[in-house]
């Protein structure tokens, strides 16, 4: 017999036409995931029932309690619409899990309006029937050992015990695509996870400096993407090698400006890469008021340097709930590996904290900015990194 595993999507926002792309995304992104599994994915209504080897129920389990726009996953066993067959299931389930647990309830919905049972009644007649059958259940509503969730459908009955939370949000692929600036630090990590929770596709740009970093700043980015990608099927990583313009900057700019400017270079490189990729924003782990370069006044100077839309989803959340959220999404521990970015690379002892756009520009205009970033770009690197 296959597993068969229910899976929910949260169906409260969707209107219209936006229900039905919605459904198609989630689909194809729910058959992406399990790609690497014999497994079917069905729509039936308001639901997707997927299912696979017994084996694998639990790996498919946990494939799909992180696919974006799933709200939560069941393994579930199925009947027909008859009262009989219902209790019979319920009996087998709670005969299974009941071995020193006694405290149950059952708790029933009923899409299935034509079902001739209302809920509290297919509760009441299941419930009696278990404790008929296995005389020291007792029922208790507040705090149950167990549950026996029932859903009566159009077609089908199915039963289940347990339910795993999926991450809610949005089919990724459905609001359009975007480039993340990944550093390898804790934020922009959450916030490309953030990004892809809302449905936008995301591709990754790294910067990095080699000789003058590690390699290892480079794995990193590839270890947070694979991260990424266990949720949304794959990711495609850009790296690009800033140690020319940092060496450009350090030899013709002031120290306190070299952060800036090198965050304009980015995204002007950032910006060239978005054009060629057909991404329409960026997003970034920016914050207000963590570093020096999160000062509004530093956001919007570097911001000057591109008409592009920046998105900034971590804006309203503290350090805290960052790092609460980069330990859940499992890229906290990639992100604390030490390691050496570029821009602490010439760090300057005292960056300024409120530039000004004409002394920034004025630095700009000492160097060959369009040599600069032709010859930086030549150093682009692209990899599909694979969840
Ligand atoms: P993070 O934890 O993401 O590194 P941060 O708190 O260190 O962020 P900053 O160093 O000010 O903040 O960087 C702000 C944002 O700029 C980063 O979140 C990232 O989006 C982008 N960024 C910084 N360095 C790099 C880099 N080496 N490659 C790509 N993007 C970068
Ligand atoms: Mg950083």
């Amino acid at each position: 017999m296959p597993a068969k595993i229910l899976v929910r999507y949260a169906e409260i926002a969707l209107k219209g036409k936006n229900r039905g792309l919605f459904e198609q995304q989630l689909q194809n992104n729910i058959k992406e995931a399990l790609a690497g599994f014999q497994a079917d994915v069905k729509k039936i209504q308001g639901r997707f029932l997927v299912s696979g080897p017994e084996e694998e129920r639990d790996k498919i389990l946990g494939r799909l309690s992180k696919v974006f726009g799933v709200a939560s996953v069941s393994a579930v066993e199925e009947t027909g619409l008859d009262m009989e067959d219902i209790k019979e299931l319920a009996l087998k389930m709670a005969g299974r899990v009941s071995g020193d647990q006694e405290e149950f309830r059952v708790e029933t919905r009923r899409p299935n309006k034509h079902f001739p049972y209302p809920s509290p009644e297919v509760c009441r007649l299941v419930g009696a029937y278990l404790q008929e059958h296995i005389p020291h259940l007792k029922v208790n509503l507040e705090q149950p050992d167990f549950t026996i969730f029932i859903e009566i459908s159009h077609q089908k009955v199915f039963l289940y015990l347990d339910r795993l939370e999926g991450p809610g949000g949005l089919p990724v692929g459905i609001t359009g695509k975007a480039l993340l600036l990944l550093s390898g630090g804790i934020d922009s990590p959450v916030s490309g996870w953030l990004g892809m929770k809302r449905g936008l596709t995301i591709e990754a740009l790294h910067f990095h400096s080699y000789p003058f970093t590690s390699r290892r700043s480079q794995e990193k980015a590839v270890d947070i993407c694979r991260k990424l990608a266990s949720a949304g099927g794959r990711i495609t990583l850009h790296m690009i090698n800033m140690a020319s313009i940092q060496k450009a900057l350090r030899a013709q700019c002031p120290e306190d400006l070299a952060i800036i400017l090198l965050r304009r270079m980015m995204l002007r490189l950032a910006e060239k890469l978005s054009a060629e990729r057909g991404l329409q924003a960026l997003l970034t782990g920016e914050s207000l008021g963590q570093v020096a370069s999160q000062t509004l006044e530093s956001i919007m100077v570097t911001q000057q340097a591109t008409g592009m839309l920046i998105l900034r989803p971590l804006l309203g959340m503290d350090k805290k709930e960052i790092v609460n959220k980069a330990a859940e999404i499992e890229t906290y521990d990639i992100s604390i590996r030490p390691y050496e970015d570029c821009c602490t690379l010439f760090l300057p002892r005292n960056p300024v904290t409120r530039p000004k756009l004409e002394a920034v520009e004025n630095q700009e205009k000492k160097l060959d900015l369009a040599g600069l970033l032709a010859e930086t770009l030549e150093t682009l690197e692209t990899t599909q990194v694979e969840g």
